[in-house]
């Protein structure tokens, strides 16, 4: 048999608008859809690469913003490029910085040619430009990087929005320039606020770069859940549907749900280990605070549902006093059990798609989990 290309999206089969693919990449295939688990500074805050392979990751996020101002990119390349640098030998996605510095507000200066900004550890002054954000990731030896692209905060003007999509596409141009490495993937990021016009030109406009992957980016930075739903929705149909799609910054059961009825992907969210570190326990009947009295003594697993190494050892009552006495553990098992719940959400719908009932999975999930949710929130 024949190894699939580099790059090459299967699309094995539908359900709905539901897809399930395969995405081969150089350090392994991806089983779509599939959720990314973020690594921020090249650790899944409280989670060893053994943890993440136990739990069935097939693929981690880093930020490039974090890692180009530390440690830097000399000491991840001298280490042997990222993946020998935090020992994950499963791909990698790097985003490509821009919504950490658009973040940053104050801090930065744009210009068509790139992004001026100053660190918030130390102050320093650095430039992101569309062809330096390929070369770091490129350096870094990552499976697929992201086009520097221009975010904005919504609610946003018509004309805040049409110069952010000028911009991104004039950027991702420059970045499929810039492309120096075939082993790293570069993906475009379409933008356009909640306009659809704007969405479908921003989409036409990277489609015509004929890139390998797709991004859904400028969501979850304000507006509502339906209005995010719509807009994910009409962008994803403006893509190719041989190249896989990436919605950034989704990660509630819901919210996932939802985005793969989208016709999406992949996915990523701090949410899972952000809720693991603060006591916010995710189950497939709703997010529940474990810190809360009625857990002191409740000898139940955190999700009666969840097959993962935590549900199976350890009670509500031992989690709930973890964190009630600080202690270190806590926040490493309920980022463990918040992770598993994803990941075994997207192997039941990749199953549900390949049976063709889709449909009938997702309202049953969407049924059982209490309304409410908290909203998402990027890194
Ligand atoms: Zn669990």
């Amino acid at each position: 048999m024949i190894a699939p290309p580099l790059g090459s999206f299967a699309l094995r089969a539908t359900s709905g608008n539901a897809r399930r693919g395969t995405l081969t990449l150089a350090h392994g295939t991806v089983e779509t859809p599939c959720f990314m688990p973020v690594g921020t500074a090249a650790t899944v805050k409280g989670l060893t690469p053994g943890d993440l392979t136990e739990l069935g990751a097939q693929i981690i996020l880093a930020n490039t913003y974090h890692l180009w101002l530390r440690p830097g990119r000399e000491v991840i390349v001298d280490a042997g490029g990222l993946h020998a640098f935090m020992g994950w030998d499963r791909p990698i996605l790097t985003d490509s910085g821009g919504f950490q510095v658009f973040s940053l507000e104050s801090r930065r200066i744009l210009s068509d040619a790139g992004v001026r900004f100053r660190s918030h550890l130390d102050g320093s002054e650095h430039e992101f430009t569309p062809e330096n954000v390929v070369a770091f990731q490129e350096a870094l030896g990552v499976d697929i990087a992201m086009a520097l692209d221009v975010c904005v905060k919504l609610p946003a003007t018509s004309e805040e929005i049409d110069e952010s999509v000028r911009r991104t596409s004039l950027w991702a141009q420059r970045c499929a320039r810039a492309r120096n490495r075939e082993t790293t993937l570069l993906f475009g990021i379409v933008q356009g606020g909640l306009d659809h016009e704007a969405r479908q030109r921003s989409a036409q406009e990277l489609v015509a770069l004929d890139l390998p992957g797709y991004a859904i980016g400028g969501l979850s930075v304000g507006e509502t859940r339906e209005e995010m739903y719509a807009t994910a929705r009409f962008t994803a149909g403006q893509l190719p549907p041989d190249k896989p799609r990436y919605l950034m910054g989704v990660g509630t059961v819901r919210d996932l749900v939802s985005a793969i009825d989208c016709g999406i992907d992949l996915f990523d969210c701090v949410y899972p280990t952000r809720c693991g570190r603060t006591g916010r326990a995710i189950t497939r009947a709703g997010d529940l605070s474990i810190r809360n009295a009625t857990f002191v003594r409740d000898y139940t697993p955190l999700d009666p549902t969840c097959h993962c190494f935590v549900c199976q050892n350890h009670t509500r009552a031992y989690l709930s006093h973890l964190f009630r006495a600080d202690e270190m553990l806590g926040p490493r098992l309920l980022s463990y059990h918040n992770l598993a719940v994803l990941i075994q959400l997207m192997a039941e719908a990749r199953t549900a798609i390949e049976r063709g009932v889709w449909v009938s999975f997702s309202e049953g999930v969407t049924n059982r989990e209490a309304p409410g949710a908290a909203p998402n929130t990027e890194a």
